[in-house]
Parts: structure tokens; sequence; C-alpha cells
């Protein structure tokens, strides 16, 4: 039975198979969790990006984790949010299913993600985890995933993730 869990801290300091990077679709590094992750992987992680030759909003690219403890980045680009109606929420869900897809193409076990798309993209917190919750029960069983852990940076994105992850799953 895999683990589902919402921890408070940082996503660079995770010695996971995976971590998922909030990025934009350039992938050449930009603000929030996207800079921290740039800063701790070190400069070879712009130069595997540079190869990837950017990212369409709701797909994810995978690249070496580098200088970070984590062996893999899932470089996830979150839709911009613009009211609701542009596909904002299918967007997000499809970030983290082609997470999880690569988590089964590069056999990772363990994932961490951050809260997409919640920081400079401006998606209302309490809808994009909803999403993100709700998509990872989904699909985590199919990609073999044993450990997922939803990284909050703040004490106030934790606890929407603490509140709606102790409602159990719908079936
Ligand atoms: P986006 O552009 O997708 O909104 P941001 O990086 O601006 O991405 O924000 C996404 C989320 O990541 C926000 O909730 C922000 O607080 C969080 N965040 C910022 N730095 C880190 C970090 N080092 N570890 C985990 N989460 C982080």
């Amino acid at each position: 039975m895999a683990q589902i869990e919402a921890i408070q801290g940082d996503i660079t300091q995770l010695s996971v198979d995976a971590i998922v990077n909030a990025a934009n679709s350039s992938l050449l590094g930009g603000g929030g969790v996207d800079g921290a992750i740039h800063d701790a992987a070190g400069p070879e992680l712009l130069d595997a990006c540079r190869k990837l030759g950017g990212c369409a909003t709701g797909a994810a690219k995978a690249t070496p984790g580098f200088r970070l403890p984590a062996k893999w980045v899932f470089h996830a680009v979150g839709p911009v949010w613009d009211g609701g109606n542009r596909n904002e929420d299918r967007l997000l869900a499809s970030c983290y299913q082609q997470c999880l897809e690569l988590a089964r193409e590069y056999g990772a076990h363990s994932i961490a993600f951050p809260a997409i798309s919640t920081g400079v993209y401006r998606f209302p917190p309490d809808r994009a985890a909803n999403i993100a919750i709700r998509t990872v029960r989904a699909h985590f069983e199919a990609s073999g995933v044993e450990q997922v852990q939803f990284v909050c940076f703040n004490f106030e994105t934790f606890q929407i993730y603490e509140r709606l992850l102790s409602i159990p799953a719908i079936a």
C-alpha cells in the first residue's frame, strides 16, 4: 500500500527517487521552487534542461538530479491561473499524471511534489491541492510508486493538504 503524505519543508533537501519541479515552459530556470532546485542541483541541470527544448503546459520532462540528493528531477509546467475557464484544472491534473508516468518509466518508487502553480502562477491553493491529491490517488497505483510526498513550503499550504488528505478517497 502506497504512502501519501504532506510534509512541510524544502523539496531540494529530500532523498527520494524523484522530485518534481514547477518549471516554466522554457525549462531554463526561474524563481520560486525552480530557482531553488537549479541552485541546489548545480549548473549541470541547466545544461541538461537546454537539451530538452522546452515543455508544453500540462506536460513533464525528466533530467538527472545532479548535485541534489534526489536521483531525478521531473520538470512539470503548470498552468498560469487565469480565472479557471482556460483549462487550468485539466492542465494541472495532467502535470501530476505525467509525473507519475515518468516515475513508472524511470523506475522511481518515491516521488515528491511541490504545490505546482500556486506561487507565481497564482492557482488557488485549495483548488490546486484538491486536484493534486485526486490525481495522485487515481494514478499512483499504475505507476509503481510506493511513496508520495506533497512538499509544502509554508504552513498554510501544509494545513490545506493535511485537511484534504484526512478525507478518505471516494471510490
Ligand atoms: P509556479 O510558477 O508553478 O506557481 P512557484 O515556484 O512560484 O511555481 O510556486 C510553487 C509552489 O512552490 C509554491 O507553493 C511555493 O511556496 C513553493 N516553493 C517555493 N520554494 C520551494 C521549495 N524550496 N520547496 C518546496 N516548495 C517550494
